[in-house]
């Protein structure tokens, strides 16, 4: 099965509202020339909605970085779903390691957060991945695999298309470490082989499945060749538009 790319770039807390814009633009115009690959940007909260607006009708889509899982009520500082959905967005990051990490995230919100990404019509790009100790302990598939379940754990089998697995080992965020191009196969082909488990051959067969951790030009080629590497979330190399269009690039090659 041919398995369309999907690249995102994840701004993280980067950008204002003019350099957001002017971004979103130059990655529009890059994106323009690779339709054969899903190109989607995940801009800080407060600049989603003018970006969605300016980039409507565009190659590419929006994402949120984050959500609550509940539809509205008194959570103070949160937003939900359906927001993002009026804002413009089509997709949501679940899960990303600094959630976990920096904001005490656990499998257990995270697959409600899904659910509620899935139930506003949005698809969801779930994140997992080990950490360095984890990988040492030689537990990287014992950890990667239980995140995959339970974040999926509310999730409807007819509703797995719709869910992006973003790969992402966290000793690989942000620190310039890749893993290498085997490294991140061995994983993306054991997560496929659950999502197979869980919901079929045909499930398993078409689940995009992003590489994430120091994804840059240099390396975006050789990582994307990889037969279960099916695009990239990209964090820093996401801020640069000339970058990331490079990245885009290599992924409609593999395409
Ligand atoms: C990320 O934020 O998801 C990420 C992979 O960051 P970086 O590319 O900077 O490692």
């Amino acid at each position: 099965m041919t398995r369309r790319p999907f690249v995102c770039g994840n701004w993280k807390m980067h950008t204002g509202s003019q350099t957001a814009v002017s971004l979103a633009l130059d990655v529009s115009e890059g994106a323009a020339a690779h339709s054969a690959v899903e190109v989607a940007i995940a801009p800080p909260f407060p600049w989603l909605e003018n970006v969605a607006r300016r980039l409507r009708d565009g190659p590419v889509s929006v994402a949120a970085q984050n959500c609550h899982f509940e539809e509205k009520g008194a959570f103070t500082g949160e937003v939900s779903p359906g927001m993002l959905r009026d804002a413009g967005c089509t997709h949501v990051i679940v899960g990303h390691s600094e959630r976990r990490t920096l904001f005490g995230e656990d499998d257990s919100l995270v697959s409600r957060k899904v659910a509620a990404v899935l139930a506003a019509s949005l698809r969801p790009i779930l994140c997992v991945g080990e950490t360095l100790e984890e990988r040492e302990a030689g537990s990287t598939m014992d950890v990667v695999g239980r995140q995959v379940q339970k974040g999926l754990g509310k999730v409807e089998l007819v509703e797995l298309p719709l869910v992006t697995i973003a790969y992402e080992p966290v000793w690989a965020i942000g620190t310039g470490r890749t893993a290498t191009p085997e490294q991140a196969q061995e994983v993306h082909a054991a997560i496929r082989e659950i999502i197979c488990s869980l919901g079929g051959e045909d499930a398993g067969s078409s689940m995009r499945i992003q590489y994430g951790g120091s994804v840059k030009a240099a390396n975006a080629r050789e990582l994307m060749s990889m037969k279960d590497v099916d695009g990239a979330l990209v964090g820093g190399a996401s801020l640069d538009a000339f970058e990331f269009t490079e990245i885009i690039a290599a992924a409609a090659e593999n395409a």
